[in-house]
């Protein structure tokens, strides 16, 4: 705070006026009358000086002020040391009274110096402190989780389950070009199932894919076979929003290629997905219907697993629930893909993802899915 080192100096400068002092009265004789005025003066002036010096300290709210302070008096061109240069017209004898004099006067203003510092340092302490103030009584700050959304933990549950079985997990574009997403899958332009699936177009010959099936044409190009694969992703098509459409929706697509593939491959592969899934005692059926991609094609029912069959409100009385489409890949879609269908079968299936998201939490309406309540959603 108060540098040390300004003690040291000022008395050093002291003991030469002592020195000088000897000196002095070895050389004194005459002018002594005004030499004792000199004292009185310089014992007035150091008087006015601590006075002063007090003064200004009382007045300091900042340590910077106390600072200016110090330097003012006690440092090297300060106050107290323009004083001590007065020394010289001090008489001899008298120079000792006032040089302790000086040194009275500078500890005691480097005492209230001090004080008024440790005081002020210690004030700024207690503010801080306060300003900081823990309140370990406080409740901690709740750290919120976020979990999987319903419909990401049906996407893990099927792709789980497919990885079981040895299939790849794949990803497909959801912008396609007409090719992918209708052509290629044995929909020709005229047909009237683009019209059940219309989409969004972006522009020219891109679309928002309606389905995942263009991702089974894209594997089979690669040429590598077989293929074991599934492909989840978002789909879009330009339907109403209500309790079971929305115009943005999740489809896991299942594709095998090999040679000697058959429907009984097909089916037991499905109904073993649909036990994993949906438990043990599920039982599936299989309707005949229509994909242009596939022959033969047939959508897949499962046993209702709330009333195992015997009809209830869920599977509306029939015992049964529709979960997916399936078929053996059609030969114009081998063929487009370079795949000679005379070596090569394989079966196709699409899995709507919401569906199986309502049907495992039992959520009577799609929307609930999207609209991202937090209520809603945390009970999954
Ligand atoms: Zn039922």
């Amino acid at each position: 705070m108060v540098p040390r080192f300004i003690r040291p100096i000022c008395l050093r400068i002291w003991d030469f006026f002592v020195w000088k002092n000897v000196s002095g009265q070895r050389n004194s004789g005459t002018g002594t009358g005004k030499k004792e005025e000199r004292k009185d003066d310089m014992k007035e002036k150091l008087e006015q000086l601590k006075a002063e010096a007090l003064r200004q300290i009382e007045a300091s709210d900042a340590l910077e002020k106390l600072n200016e302070v110090r330097v003012g008096f006690l440092g090297k061109k300060g106050e107290l040391t323009s004083v001590l240069k007065g020394m010289k017209d001090v008489a001899p004898e008298d120079r000792p009274k006032i040089g302790q004099l000086v040194n009275e006067t500078r500890e005691q203003i480097e005492k209230v110096l001090e004080e008024a510092i440790a005081k002020m340092e210690k004030a700024a302490r207690e503010a801080q402190m306060k300003a900081e103030v823990i309140d370990v009584t406080l409740p901690a700050k709740k750290n919120e989780v976020g979990h999987r959304h319903p419909n990401t933990i049906a996407m893990e549950e099927v792709e789980r389950i497919f990885i079981g079985m040895g299939y790849e997990v794949v990803e497909g574009p959801e912008i396609e070009t007409d090719y992918y997403n209708f052509e290629a899958l044995n929909i020709p332009a005229d047909h009237p199932a683009k019209d059940e699936q219309d989409t969004f177009y972006i522009s020219g010959d891109f679309l928002l894919r309606t389905q995942t099936s263009g991702t089974q044409v894209h594997e089979m190009e690669k040429g590598k076979l077989p293929i074991r694969m599934i492909a989840p992703g978002r789909v879009f098509r330009s339907d109403e929003v209500d309790a079971t459409h929305s115009p943005s929706f999740h489809q896991i697509e299942g594709l095998v290629i090999d040679k000697h593939i058959t429907l009984a491959d097909l089916k037991g592969t499905l109904a073993e997905f649909a036990r994993e899934l949906f438990g043990e005692e599920t039982k599936v059926k299989f309707r005949p219907h229509h994909f242009n991609f596939t022959e033969p094609s047939a959508e897949m029912d499962v046993s209702c697993f709330k009333c195992g069959g015997s009809g209830c409100r869920f599977c509306k009385g029939s015992g049964w629930i529709e979960i997916l489409g399936c078929g053996m890949v059609h030969p114009n879609v081998l063929r487009m893909s370079k795949i000679d269908p005379e070596e090569y079968t394989g079966f196709a299936f699409g899995i709507g993802l919401e569906r199986i998201a309502l049907l495992k939490y039992e959520i009577d309406d799609m929307r609930l899915l999207y609209e991202n309540d937090i209520r809603f959603l945390k009970q999954f």
